[in-house]
C-alpha cells in the first residue's frame, strides 16, 4: 500500500504545477538513498525506491520511538547550479540526536555523501525560488525486539528522502496566532535537543487543544513562565533594534535558522540578546507599537506572529500584522540561499 505520492523526473512542467499545489512535504522524489547498520558497520549506500522500505513490525522504532530526523534545503540558483544550505550544521545535529537517543553512531561523511548524491541525482527537479528541494534525513532503530523497552536498538536504518516544495507563503503571509502556555512542556527537558518524532507526539495534544479552543495556529511553550519555543519552530521577539530569544540550553531544539537569523541580525548591527524571556516581559513588550515576533525554522525561514493568547485574553503583537524587520531578515537569509547576495559565512555547499 502506498501512503504517499511520488513524482517522476520525466514530466517537469506537470510536476511544478503539482508542487505548488501540494501540501508542504506531501510529494516525494521516486528514489532515496539508504544505508543499514547491522550492529557492526554501515552498509554501502544504496539508492532504492522511496516506497520500498521494509522492516519487522516488532522494530524498535515502532514501539519505543527510536527515531530522529533532519530538515534542510537545496536551492536552485539563477545560473542553474544547486546549493545545499548549512548541511554541516544539520548533519552535526543529526549525529547529536542519534547519540542522545542511543541509536548507533552515524558516519557523518557517509551521511553527507548520501545527501549530496541523491540531491545530485534529482538536481533537475530542484524547484526555482521561492521553491526548493526539502531534504529529510531519517534514522530509525530497526531491531525486532519488543523486550528492549529500556535497551537501545542494535541495528538501524538511515535514509535521505527528498520532497520538492513550493512557496511556503503561497497561501498568504498571514500573521500567526499563538497560545501562550506557561505550564505545559513541549517535551521533557533532557529531550529538547533531539529532533525526534517522540517530541512531536508529546506536543500534539496541547496543539490540538489550542486549535480547537482558541483557533490558535501553534502553542508557544513557556514552562514556568520561561518563553521557550513552539511545536516545530524557535521563537524570536523583535523590538526595535533588539532581538530577544532564549539562550541555548538542553531543553529546546537549537534551530539552524535561529542561528542564521541571529548571525545576520548581528551583521546588520542589531542588538541580539540570547537570554531568558519571561511571559510577563513578552506581553508587556509585544503591546508596544513597532514590536514584532516571529517563528524561525527551515520550512518558512521566518513566519510572523500577530497575536498572543494568554489566560483567555488576546494580545496583538505590534499592529497584529507582518513586521518590517521580520520581512527584512527573512529576505536577507533568502537572498543568500537563492544566490542573490554574497554568502559571507560560507553556508552554501555547491554540488
Ligand atoms: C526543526 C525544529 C526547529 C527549527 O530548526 P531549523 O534547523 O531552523 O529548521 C525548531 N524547533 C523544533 C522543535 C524543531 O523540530
Amino acid at each position: 500500500m502506498k501512503f504517499w505520492r511520488t513524482v517522476s523526473t520525466q514530466q517537469n512542467s506537470c510536476n511544478f504545477r503539482k508542487i505548488f499545489m501540494a501540501a508542504f512535504g506531501s510529494l516525494f522524489m521516486p528514489e532515496m538513498a539508504i544505508t543499514w547498520f547491522d550492529g557492526d558497520s554501515w552498509s554501502p549506500t544504496e539508492v532504492v525506491a522511496s516506497d520500498s522500505i521494509s522492516f519487522h513490525p516488532g522494530a524498535h522504532v515502532l514501539h519505543y520511538s527510536s527515531t530522529c530526523f533532519e530538515g534542510l534545503k537545496a536551492f536552485r540558483h539563477a545560473d542553474g547550479s544547486v546549493k545545499i544550505f548549512r548541511m554541516d550544521k544539520n548533519i552535526e545535529r543529526f549525529a547529536q540526536s542519534s547519540r542522545l537517543l542511543g541509536l548507533p553512531e552515524i558516519d557523518k561523511a557517509q551521511t553527507q555523501q548520501m545527501i549530496e548524491s541523491i540531491v545530485r541525482q534529482y538536481a533537475a527537479d530542484v524547484p526555482e525560488p521561492p521553491g526548493s528541494m526539502y531534504i529529510r534525513p531519517t534514522h530509525i532503530g530497526t531491531e525486532p525486539a519488543i523486550g528492549k523497552a529500556a535497551v537501545p536498538s542494535v541495528t538501524s536504518c538511515q535514509y535521505i528522502l527528498l520532497s520538492p516544495v513550493g512557496d511556503y507563503f503561497a497561501g498568504g503571509d498571514k500573521a500567526l496566532r499563538l497560545l501562550v502556555d506557561d505550564e505545559a512542556m513541549r517535551c521533557p527537558p533532557h529531550m529538547g535537543m533531539i529532533k525526534s518524532g517522540g517530541n512531536y507526539a508529546a506536543a500534539m495534544g496541547p496543539i490540538l487543544n489550542a486549535k480547537a479552543q482558541y483557533q490558535a495556529d501553534q502553542v508557544l511553550f513557556c514552562p514556568g513562565g520561561d518563553v521557550q519555543e513552539t511545536g516545530a519552530a524557535n521563537f524570536l521577539l523583535i523590538d526595535g533594534n533588539q532581538i530577544i530569544t532564549k539562550a541555548l540550553d538542553e531543553s529546546f531544539l537549537h534551530g539552524v535558522t535561529r542561528d542564521s537569523i541571529l548571525t545576520l541580525a548581528r551583521d546588520l548591527g542589531m542588538d541580539v540578546q540570547e537570554r531568558q524571556l519571561s511571559v510577563d516581559e513578552l506581553l508587556e513588550r509585544a503591546a508596544k507599537p513597532g514590536c514584532e515576533a516571529a517563528l524561525s525554522g527551515t520550512a518558512a525561514v521566518l513566519a510572523p506572529v500577530g497575536t498572543l493568547i494568554y489566560k483567555d485574553k488576546e494580545y496583538k503583537v505590534g499592529n497584529g500584522g507582518i513586521g518590517a524587520t521580520t520581512v527584512k531578515l527573512r529576505r536577507a537569509l533568502n537572498d543568500i540561499q537563492w544566490g542573490k547576495a554574497e554568502d559571507p559565512h560560507g553556508w552554501l555547499t555547491h554540488l
